[in-house]
Order: C-alpha cells, then sequence, then structure tokens
C-alpha cells in the first residue's frame, strides 16, 4: 500500500493535485535546509542522518546500533594493521631481514626472535 502525503510537510496546508510533500517550491526548500538528505551508511546499508556538512559515509559512532559500530571496529583493526605491515616488514636486528608476520592487535613487533632484540640492543649500548 502506498501512503500518500496529504498535507504540506512544511506549513500544513492541504496538497492539491499532482503536489507531493509540499504546496510550494519555498516549503520544499525549507524542509530540505531543516533536515539534511539522510544517506546509506557503507558498512551497514542503513540509512542514517548526517549530523553536519561534510563526507560522511558512514553512521556517526555514537549514533550507530551495535552492528554498525563492530563493523567500524573492524574496519579500523584492518586500517592499522595495513598501515603496520606495511611500516614494520621486517626484522630490525642486525645482518637480519626476516619478514615479521603482524597479528594485527597492539603494538608490531620490531624483530623476529628475541636474539635479535638482544643482539640489536647490544649494538646500539656499544656505539
Ligand atoms: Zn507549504
Ligand atoms: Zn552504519
Ligand atoms: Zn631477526
Amino acid at each position: 500500500m502506498v501512503v500518500q502525503e496529504t498535507h504540506c510537510a512544511h506549513c500544513g496546508d492541504p496538497l492539491t493535485g499532482r503536489q507531493r510533500r509540499t504546496c510550494s517550491p519555498r516549503c520544499r526548500k525549507a524542509v530540505q535546509r531543516s533536515a539534511p538528505a539522510l544517506r546509506t551508511c557503507k558498512l551497514c546499508r542503513q540509512p542514517f542522518q548526517p549530523s553536519g556538512p561534510g563526507r560522511q559515509s558512514i553512521c556517526p559512532y555514537d549514533d550507530a546500533d551495535d552492528f554498525c559500530q563492530g563493523l567500524q571496529d573492524d574496519q579500523e583493526d584492518a586500517e592499522a594493521a595495513r598501515l603496520a605491515a606495511r611500516e614494520e616488514a621486517v626484522c630490525e636486528g642486525p645482518e637480519c631481514s626476516s619478514p615479521l608476520p603482524y597479528a594485527g592487535r597492539g603494538r608490531p613487533p620490531r624483530f623476529c626472535s628475541s636474539s635479535c632484540r638482544t643482539r640489536a640492543y647490544r649494538r646500539e649500548a656499544r656505539s
């Protein structure tokens, strides 16, 4: 069933003929100004109300439901892991360039093993 609006969303005048939602272009503009258009969150695919002008493409975290907050957390973790993996790709130990696996949580490791860490710190202490 299609719900037909019968009164102007701004001034409340009855709508006539082909009018939709508002009775005049002026009322239509007033409605658009007062309520920014809903956008679709690119993570949870739910419509949300942007909190202001700008390029917001996901629900504001505070307004998001648990599902979307979870997705936003995941995205942040993935982003952090991606940056860390790019920056800290190999062991910093002397004469060692072993790749460092990074679990994606917490501080990324600097050395592939404790012996590399010990050698690196000894070398730093001497110089
Ligand atoms: Zn009106
Ligand atoms: Zn969302
Ligand atoms: Zn190493």
